[in-house]
């Protein structure tokens, strides 16, 4: 059975002090309201030590939201996979869009800080997904084709149990426009197919595939409830308790 995750991505948001208790109070909720799905929240650096230490004896993973493609040295103003992992984090997100647009993280860069953060012990949640001219034109497969091809399907056989892939497409975040739970459905089953060509049946059906895209409690539960959808990547709706615990319980 391939496992359910809902991860929060709290992007740039959040001062420490609000950040550690909002992770307190996320923390205290599913340790009262235990739940099979597992829940990651991916903060900012400066939070990542203390929701670790928080979370260390509860049911949530933490996760960061980038790492560095290089393991040390002068890079100032980067941080390497091996100081999250040092924080207790478990997870990292690579490939999210907005690190794609915003600072041109490309693919050749992505699969060097996937494969990076793979060795250093993290597991990845590896972003793909097309923006709103190429599902328009009709390239969208091709897109996130593309994005695996040359981000992620270098990842050894052997390795491929640490990654969930998370499809966003980039007209749907943070926009309030969801792709329809079909559109969701079809492009996880293609992205589950070209798994299985390059992996294997075994490990495309153990691969978590999450949704990305102005997730919230109204619109959680049909998208969730698609074959190939295994949960979701939420931003927005992962800075309010509400909202956030409403949806890891529409899984
Ligand atoms: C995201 O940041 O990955 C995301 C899906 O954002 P939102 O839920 O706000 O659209």
């Amino acid at each position: 059975m391939r496992k359910k995750i809902v991860a929060g991505n709290w992007k740039m948001n959040m001062d420490l002090a609000d950040g550690l208790k909002f992770a307190e109070t996320i923390n205290d909720y599913f340790i009262s309201k235990p739940t099979r799905t597992g829940v990651i929240l991916c903060t900012p650096f400066i939070h990542l030590a203390g929701v670790s230490e928080i979370l260390k004896n509860g049911k949530v993973s933490p996760g960061a939201q980038n790492c560095a493609s290089e393991p040390s040295g002068a890079y100032t103003g980067e941080i390497s996979a091996q100081m999250i992992k040092s924080t207790g984090a478990r997870y990292v997100i690579i490939g999210h869009s907005e690190r794609r647009t915003y600072y041109h993280e490309d693919d050749k860069l992505l699969n060097k800080k996937t494969l990076l953060a793979i060795s250093t012990g993290l597991e990845v949640i590896f972003c793909c997904g097309e923006v709103l001219k190429e599902r328009e034109s009709g390239n969208h497969f091709e897109v996130v084709k593309k994005q695996l091809d040359d981000g992620l399907f270098t990842v050894p056989s052997e390795e491929f149990k640490k990654i969930t892939i998370a499809y966003e497409p980039v007209w749907a975040i943070g926009t309030g426009l969801t792709a329809t739970p079909d559109q969701a459905q079809e492009m996880h089953k293609y992205i589950r197919g070209l798994v299985r060509d390059k992996y294997g049946t075994e490990i495309a059906d153990d691969l978590t595939i999450l949704y990305g895209g102005s997730c919230k409690p109204s619109n959680a539960s049909e998208i969730f409830s698609k074959p190939d959808v295994d949960g979701g990547l939420i931003g927005g709706a992962s800075l309010k308790k509400e909202d956030f615990c409403a949806i890891v319980e529409a899984v």
